[in-house]
């Protein structure tokens, strides 16, 4: 893959205009024609052209043809989230009667689907521990029509063998699905692995600026041009040209940000492991993750985000250590250039924390883009107000 060429050059037509470097928002809702002949080819195939900015537009497709070459695939649609990606893929693959295996505890958006959308409409999912392939295939019932994976997860990081769980489904003629936002293209390839459709929110690492919401997917474009000509059109769930132009701007330096965010993570981890205060550290790139072998397998690096467990028997010490912290920002979200922390306990009301449950007293942080020793100095002030 040559990258620098997919960031810098590719889909990038400047004599069209005017040789600026960076390419116009093309801020317009349609596009006229000048024959009724013109007009009837757009309205009959509107993936042909552009028509109509739910569908396409020139600043748009700048970005989807970085994005699919990115995953090393022949088409992308972009949407206006991650949850929409997820939304309008899930559902062109499934009708009345078919079931999913999905792996367990997906990201939020994409279980509610599974748990409370889908079976309105007679689709049931069965959830498994994707940490063996075996349950996938015990899983499969003669309806199976989707898999499901996300790997690595983005609060405790468990993985899926990607390569065996797509042959799994090719075997079985099932469509594989993957959402591939901690990793994205830089550091996890799934069509190589043998995935028919990788997803992710464009809103984390692409957009890099926490600015923006975006989703992307990309696959075969066969199918892809389906999914655009039924579900991206018809739930009006593509981007607007300025938030794409802002991926564009975002795209520019993935890499640098993606590199220097890893460098830091390894730098905090390897202090945050000599922290009487912390218990354990989730990050599948650290030597002692249960999943470590599997993940220097299909994947070639991890930034930013990772979990601690703090020690504490009180709710009121994990919330000391979040509430006093001063360069992390307590949010949701990640990929920006700015640190965050997001405490699982902020998802539980103040009776429900139950200290020896490991995972109330994890906090998921993302290492930015600042100064590493700032944050260890921020990180280290915090875990003294643990009492
Ligand atoms: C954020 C996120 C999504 C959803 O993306 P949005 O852009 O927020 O809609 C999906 N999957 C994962 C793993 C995410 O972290």
């Amino acid at each position: 893959m040559d990258l620098s060429y997919i960031i810098n050059q590719l889909g990038e037509d400047r004599e069209q205009y005017f040789n600026a470097i960076a390419p116009p928002i093309m801020q317009s809702s349609n596009f006229a024609f000048k024959s009724v002949g013109e007009m009837r080819e757009l309205l009959q195939d509107e993936y042909k052209g552009f028509l109509y900015t739910r569908g396409n537009n020139p600043t748009i497709e700048i970005l989807r043809k970085k994005l699919a070459a990115l995953d090393g695939a022949e088409d992308a649609l972009i949407f206006g989230s991650g949850a929409a990606a997820i939304f309008a893929t899930v559902l062109s693959q499934v009708k009345q009667g078919d079931h999913i295996v999905s792996v367990r505890d997906p990201y939020n958006w994409a279980g509610q689907l599974f748990t409370q959308i889908l079976p309105r409409f007679g689709v049931e999912t069965t959830f498994v521990d994707g940490t063996d392939t075996a349950n996938f295939r015990n899983a499969i019932k003669p309806n199976t029509r989707v898999i499901y994976l996300e790997s690595p997860n983005s609060f405790t990081f468990e993985l899926q063998d990607i390569a065996a769980v797509a042959a799994l489904a090719k075997e079985k003629e099932i469509v594989s699905i993957i959402d591939n936002s901690y990793c994205t293209p830089i550091f996890q390839r799934p069509h190589d692995l043998g995935i028919d459709l990788c997803l992710q929110s464009a809103t984390k690492f692409i957009s890099g600026h926490s600015d923006t919401m975006a989703g992307v997917l990309t696959g075969r474009q066969e199918v892809i041009r389906k999914i655009f000509a039924s579900e991206l059109l018809n739930i009006g769930s593509g981007i607007a040209p300025f938030n794409a132009w802002l991926l564009l701007r975002g795209l520019r330096t993935l890499e640098i940000r993606l590199e220097r965010s890893a460098c830091s993570t390894e730098k905090i981890c390897a202090w945050l492991k000599e922290q009487p205060g912390i218990e354990k550290i989730f990050f599948p790139m650290d030597a002692g993750f249960p999943q470590y072998e599997l993940a220097k397998k299909q994947m070639s690096g991890a930034a930013g985000l990772l979990t601690i467990q703090l020690k504490a028997s009180r709710r009121e010490q994990v919330e000391a250590f979040c509430n006093g912290l001063q360069r992390f920002l307590m949010a949701v979200s990640w990929g920006g250039h700015e640190s965050l922390a997001f405490p699982a306990c902020a998802s539980l009301a103040e009776s429900e924390f139950d200290p020896t449950l490991e995972k109330h007293r994890m906090v998921r942080l993302y290492i930015g883009l600042e100064d590493p020793d700032t944050l260890i100095a921020d990180l280290e002030q915090a875990l003294q107000l643990i009492r």
